[in-house]
Order: C-alpha cells, then sequence, then structure tokens
C-alpha cells in the first residue's frame, strides 16, 4: 500500500491523546464508561473488560450483566446496576459483546443509547447493520480476523491476505471505525481517511482474554472524550506495550496485561 494509506502513531501522538484530569476535575467529569458483557458461562470476560476500562482514564466504571458478583469481587470500585443499560445511570460511552453469549437484546439495547459504542466479541455477531449505520453517535467495532471475516462472509484466510482492503470494507458497510486486530493492529474510519497502524504488541498477547482488556480500555478513552478512531488506536498503542512490559519475553495472562497498562501509560506520558 502507498505509505500516505498507513498512518503510524508515535510515542508523542499518543500522549497528547491521553486524557489527564484538571484540577477541576470530578469522576464524571472525567467520563463514565459502561460496560456489558459477560454471561454464566463467560463471567471472565466481563472481569476483563472492566480491569482494562478502570486503567482507560474514564472517572468511573459502570457493569450490567449478568456477572456483577464475579466483577465487584475483583474490583470494588466498579459501580455495578442491576438494571439493563437504558436505566443503568449516567454513561458517557459503552462497551458491548465481550462474552455476550447470545444476549441480542442488551446489544440492541445498548446501540439504541445515543453515546459512543465499542461493540466486541458477541456483540459483533449480534449487532443488526442497519441499526448501527443509523447511529449518529460513534461506533467502534473491534473484530480479530475470524469476527471481521464472519461479518464480510468470506474465509478467515481472505481476511488475512488483505488485512488494509478488508478493515476498510468493513468500515464502510457499517459506517462504524473498525479496528481489525492481529499482530499489528489497523484501524479505519468509514470517511475512508489514512489508516492507522500499531506495532507496539507481542505476540504473547494472543492469549484468551487479551482481546477483553483492550475493549474495557478503549471504551473508558471513548468516555474521556476521544475520537473512535483516538480512542481505538490509543487503547492499541497502550496495550500493545503493556503486554510487552507484562510478558517481557514470558507467558501471561490477560489480567497480566491490564495490571501493566499504567506502566505503558507512564511510558508513553
Ligand atoms: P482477541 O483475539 O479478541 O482476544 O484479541 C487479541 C489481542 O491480542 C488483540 O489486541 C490483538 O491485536 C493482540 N494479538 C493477538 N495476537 C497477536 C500477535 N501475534 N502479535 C501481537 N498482538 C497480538
Ligand atoms: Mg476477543
Amino acid at each position: 500500500p502507498a505509505e500516505a494509506e498507513l498512518e503510524a502513531l508515535q510515542h508523542a501522538d499518543v500522549a497528547a491523546l491521553l486524557p489527564v484530569p484538571g484540577s477541576e476535575s470530578d469522576k464524571y467529569r472525567r467520563g463514565v464508561v459502561g460496560i456489558a458483557a459477560g454471561s454464566a458461562r463467560y463471567p471472565g470476560a466481563a472481569v476483563l473488560a472492566v480491569s482494562g476500562a478502570l486503567r482507560g482514564g474514564a472517572g468511573a466504571v459502570r457493569y450490567v450483566g449478568p456477572a456483577g458478583d464475579a466483577v465487584i469481587s475483583r474490583f470494588p470500585e466498579t459501580l455495578v446496576s442491576d438494571k439493563g443499560p437504558r436505566k443503568a445511570g449516567r454513561v458517557q460511552a459503552w462497551v458491548v459483546g465481550p462474552g455476550a453469549g447470545d444476549d441480542a437484546a442488551t446489544v440492541a439495547e445498548v446501540l439504541a443509547e445515543d453515546v459512543p459504542v465499542l461493540i466486541d466479541a458477541d456483540g459483533l455477531r449480534l449487532a443488526d447493520r442497519d441499526t448501527v449505520r443509523a447511529r449518529t453517535a460513534p461506533t467502534l467495532m473491534t473484530p480479530h480476523a475470524g469476527e471481521a471475516a464472519a461479518l464480510l462472509g468470506v474465509a478467515r484466510e481472505e481476511v488475512e491476505g488483505a488485512r488494509l482492503a478488508s478493515v476498510r470494507e468493513l468500515a464502510g458497510r457499517y459506517a462504524a471505525t473498525v479496528l481489525l486486530k492481529g499482530s499489528t493492529t489497523l484501524v479505519a474510519d468509514s470517511a475512508g481517511g489514512p489508516v492507522r497502524v500499531n506495532a507496539t504488541g507481542t505476540s504473547w498477547l494472543a492469549t484468551a482474554g487479551s482481546g477483553d482488556v483492550l475493549s474495557g480500555l478503549a471504551g473508558s478513552l471513548l468516555a474521556a472524550g476521544l475520537s473512535a478512531v483516538d480512542a481505538g488506536s490509543a487503547a492499541a498503542y497502550l496495550h500493545g506495550l503493556a503486554g510487552r512490559f507484562a510478558a517481557d519475553g514470558a507467558p501471561v495472562g490477560a489480567h497480566d496485561v491490564a495490571e501493566a497498562i499504567p506502566r505503558a501509560w507512564r511510558d508513553v506520558r
């Protein structure tokens, strides 16, 4: 691809994007991120998405879903709601989908909210395309190659062999910002601008739950007011760096990656 088609974020670019609370900030001004994730079968996805969100710069993390007990026992600072997304209270950006199973109703309810929404994992399969297209607030979709292939109706190898074209095609079809995960991460908006590319990661990030941490982190940056492209690419940058710091040449679990986000953040700033 021509160089102008791709844009790599540098340390300084990311530093300029990261929210810093002002002296008059309170938790609401910093942003509240809502996490609608997890299921009886996959409560851990909710815990990991919250773990990423707590380290992403929002002032508070709200959780709705069936994994509230697991979330609160690991992260007592989470605001757990037993109501659905619409009645959960103030939220500046939603993350929907990690470990969500077949809960299409929650996905639809989140997509109806007039705030930025990040759709990941099961949520990608459950989201109605026309509903996503009709949204006026930003939408950020975060598929890996397999999920992108399913959305495009092609084989996974086809996406892997044409990652740039695939991420652009998806962004156009959904009129959304799309972050395509993999050994490098591509972020495309639907306007056809340059695609952001991130290569800070490490293959140790190829581990269960790693993407759930990224979704929470990116959602938190959305809640703090970053655009979908900026939130997605800054999150990919930090997540990749956190993976490097956490792994340091040895295997790690996704929760280790989440715990290394503050170190990545300090390194960037
Ligand atoms: P998921 O497949 O949803 O768990 O997401 C996996 C996360 O790990 C994404 O952020 C990927 O970009 C990252 N990742 C997976 N494999 C690699 C790899 N080989 N090198 C660098 N990052 C990777
Ligand atoms: Mg995933």
